[in-house]
């Protein structure tokens, strides 16, 4: 569905809810991650692209204190009022905007009651990022609301701890920042560190991405990732730097005795991916596909043996890729255990890559496949 008809239907929406037209209709689109996977955490770098699935709102201030959201996807209804201080809440998707509420008055910037109708095209824990599509969509709405803008950054950071602090999960910048500050056509070069972008164009018409989900996400993700970022930290500790950033791979042989074998493991996938990552952001600028395609196997291979958050079902998608004609490189994205694999496609190929998938994976694991083609889009914008 266009931005413009999702826009066009969830004002609908907010007119038979409330009564009247929303005053504003903002968007703020989903993310893929090309590559730089779990080495956000580690002060490192990924190359995130928007996507054009949106989180839109239609909203309108009230004359009360008073929040009242609908959220089409869930079909249920939130309130809660906006005098301070704010709390976590029921229904727990609240909390995601209960947090950005927060942020703005901690600025401090006066909030009134608003009304609002949530709908979404970005599937929920598919790996897309449908929660900060959703804080940045918010934030963008009480940006028209209160009259104030905020810088990108801050507005991310915003976003984030929104993220932390109401909805309980310590996830790095990537996801607030590329809803922000991606660009059409572009794929966003962040370095989590500095928290500087540069955008890599994305312009060649003879390329697809083609996002494929495998429709599981296995339980243990939540556990293992805190794990991960243990062993991050272990492995930084032992080589005597902040984080594992600041790590060559000739420092990482060198230290290899003085860690245990896990974390000499988790090190060298942080390490490589981060080499991987700034190569592929050169290799998409010079359209080398064949580079980007290379080094998105050898990221999957990686995330498999060394970090160990892959899984049969994404294991199976990414052997169907490989030797179809017009396939460049596939791997897992998302912090894995399940969600999709993002694959680089031939536009030739795109009709029996999907048929090959499609089939392939039914066959060997008995479950659909949702496979889907992605374009680099904008970041978050007012519609209306
Ligand atoms: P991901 O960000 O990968 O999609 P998360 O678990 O981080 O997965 O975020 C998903 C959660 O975000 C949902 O369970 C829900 O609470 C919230 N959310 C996202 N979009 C919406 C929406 N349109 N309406 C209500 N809740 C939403
Ligand atoms: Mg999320």
């Amino acid at each position: 569905m266009s931005l413009e008809s999702m826009a066009e239907r969830t004002a609908e929406l907010f007119a038979r809810c409330f009564g009247h037209a929303p005053r504003w209709i903002v968007a703020a689109p989903g993310r893929v991650n090309v590559i730089g996977e779990h080495t956000d955490y580690n002060d490192g770098f990924v190359l995130p692209m928007a996507i054009e699935r949106y989180t839109v709102i239609a909203g309108d201030r009230n004359d009360s204190r008073e929040v009242t959201l609908h959220s089409v996807t869930t079909g249920e209804t939130a309130t809660f009022n906006v005098r301070e201080p704010l709390t976590r809440g029921e229904p727990s998707w609240s909390n995601y905007v209960r947090g950005v509420v927060a942020g703005f008055q901690q600025r401090p910037i006066k909030v009134p009651g608003f009304d609002a109708v949530i709908a979404s095209t970005v599937p929920f824990g598919g790996g897309l990022s449908s929660s900060a599509a959703l804080e940045v969509a918010t934030a963008t709405l009480l940006e028209a609301i209160t009259g104030e803008k905020l810088e990108p950054i801050e507005k991310a950071l915003l976003c984030q701890k929104a993220e932390h602090e109401f909805a309980g999960v310590p996830c790095g910048i990537m996801d607030q920042f590329t809803s922000i500050l991606a660009r059409e056509n572009h794929a966003l070069l962040l370095d989590c560190r500095s928290r500087t972008t540069i955008p890599v164009a994305m312009t060649d018409p003879s390329i697809t991405v083609l996002m494929i989900n495998t429709n599981v996400r296995h339980k243990l993700a939540d556990g293992e990732y805190a794990k991960r970022r243990s062993q991050c930290q272990t492995a930084a500790s032992a080589l005597k730097v902040p984080f594992l950033r600041d790590a060559s791979a000739k420092a990482l042989k060198a230290g290899r005795s003085k860690m245990e074998p896990i974390a000499f493991r988790r090190a060298r996938h942080v390490i490589s991916e981060n080499e991987r990552t700034r190569e592929a952001a050169w290799a998409i600028q010079a359209a080398d596909w064949a580079t980007v395609g290379r080094l998105m196997y050898a990221s999957h291979d990686s995330l498999r043996d060394d970090y160990e958050v892959s899984c049969q079902e994404l294991d199976v998608m990414v052997d169907l890729a490989k030797p179809i004609r017009g396939v460049f490189g596939a791997r897992m994205t998302g912090g894995g255990f399940g969600g999709c694999t993002i694959n680089l496609v031939a536009v030739e190929a795109v009709g029996e890559f999907t048929q090959t998938i499609r089939n392939g994976y039914a066959q060997a694991t008995g479950k659909k496949s949702g496979v889907f083609i992605c374009s680099a889009a904008d970041g978050a914008e007012r519609v209306q």
